[in-house]
């Protein structure tokens, strides 16, 4: 399903399914919302003694509910929301996105089996990975580079039984062929799982390229505004479905709250719209900074000098609004850049509505060894931002201020220097 020409549920395209999915009112209720009520209750009555249906067997659908933990309106709701949105027939919300990624890995796993994972995966799933999985739960992990699948091509086996991956991936933008790692999957009858969190399902549905499951952080780009936490798993394999039910609901109980699901539900309203203004900002921002002598590269897939331009043209419907960028200068430039800007927020995440910066090697990436960052590209110099639906202009504007105050103290320590020479 993309917006304009194929459909999902209902036959209804993206934008309507962001808007009305989940959500559609039910005069039977005897209020007719337009919006879902955030339903509070952890317990609720129920129609009388019933021997013939087991607690699995309660179809949120059909309006049976018991406890809140095992199915709540409200987080029904956004399920079936992202469920459509993702082209998947299930979806299972948690309180955040790490216990999304954390449900999915262990669905997927059993100790003894190997997972073959990006190399340059976001911090916490990758730290995860190796503590939970590899040091206690005794699942291998090999990480790869997989911007290239004959690496992750050689690096599965039969034994693996996840290949798990981001694309784009953070700060440095990289992105993996979907449909190629699908087929390394398929091929070894391993799962594909691809965390979606830095496209949301707007630019990059990777269930239609072939992905098993699609997770997401709901605190970026699906809820927008910088205000909930939470995640999602979206799949339409029945089986892996109960599996990642069972363990948000019983096995690791996970689950969305009432109210982050409401705020999800909102923001899913003008994901399209957000989306397209973050992309068009991102895109004025990327031009920027290429052509600025004091930047030395960019990593933005909508580049044409994106070393992956035409895969993210084939396999995304857009660019998104992440960017990185590397100063020369390092550390010290870095600093002052930061310093200077008055409308990008010095913070970590991403997917709000407003501009945030931030540095990788001392803020999200710092828990890696130095050299692991060497070697993955991650220098002093690098800064990553989060391009929010401001305008455009006043975001260059705003960048023009770091280099103004990276650029006066250059002139200091060139008069300093002047001085001391001719001292
Ligand atoms: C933020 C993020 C996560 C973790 O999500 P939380 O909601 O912070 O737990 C996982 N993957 C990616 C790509 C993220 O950006």
């Amino acid at each position: 399903m993309s917006s304009d020409d194929s459909t999902g549920p209902g036959g209804r395209r993206f934008e309507t399914l962001a808007v009305t999915r989940g959500e559609e009112p039910d005069l039977d209720n005897g209020v007719g919302d337009v919006t879902s009520p955030i339903h509070l209750a952890s317990t609720y009555a129920v129609d009388g003694i019933d021997t013939d249906t087991a607690l699995e067997d309660l179809d949120p659908g059909a309006d049976e509910f018991l406890y809140t933990r095992l199915s709540n309106p409200t987080r029904h709701a956004v399920e079936q929301r992202v469920a459509a949105l993702e082209g998947g027939d299930r979806a299972m919300a948690f309180a955040s996105g790490t216990s999304a990624v954390v449900a999915t890995v262990m669905a997927a796993v059993e100790p003894g089996d190997r997972i073959v994972a990006f190399d340059d995966l976001y911090g916490g799933t990758n730290t995860m990975l190796k503590e939970l999985f590899r040091d206690r739960l005794n699942v291998a992990v090999d990480f790869v580079d997989a911007t290239d699948p004959a690496a992750v091509r050689a690096a599965t086996t039969d034994d693996t039984a996840l290949l798990w991956m981001e694309t784009p991936t953070n700060p440095l933008l990289k992105l993996c062929d979907v449909e190629a790692m699908a087929d390394i999957a398929r091929e070894h009858g391993a799962l594909l799982g691809v965390d979606n969190t830095f496209m949301g399902p707007y630019f990059q549905r990777p269930l239609e390229l072939g992905a098993d499951v699609v997770v997401h952080s709901t605190t970026k780009y699906i809820n927008g505004h910088s205000d909930s936490l939470g995640g999602v798993a979206v799949t339409s394999d029945d089986e892996f479905a109960a599996e990642i039910g069972f363990l948000q609901q019983v096995g690791l109980g996970n689950v969305m709250a009432p109210f982050d699901a409401y705020m999800v539900l909102r923001g899913l309203k003008t994901l399209p719209l957000r989306m397209r203004q973050h992309e068009k900002n991102a895109a004025e921002v990327a031009a920027y900074l290429e052509a600025h002598e004091a930047v030395s590269a960019v990593h933005y897939p909508g580049l044409d000098s994106h070393p992956q331009h035409d895969l993210a043209n084939e396999q995304m419907d857009g660019h998104g609004g992440v960017l990185s960028f590397e100063l020369e200068g390092g550390l010290p430039a870095v600093e002052r850049f930061v310093a200077a800007l008055e409308e990008f927020t010095l913070a970590v995440s991403l997917g709000g509505v407003e501009s945030l910066i931030e540095h990788p090697a001392s803020m999200t990436h710092s828990p890696l060894p130095a050299e692991e960052r060497a070697e993955l590209g991650i220098t002093d110099g690098l800064l990553r931002v989060s391009v929010g639906i401001e305008h455009p202009k006043d975001l260059v504007a705003d960048l023009e201020r770091g280099f103004a105050a990276m650029e006066e103290a250059g002139e200091a320590s060139a008069t300093d220097a002047g001085t001391a020479v001719s001292d």
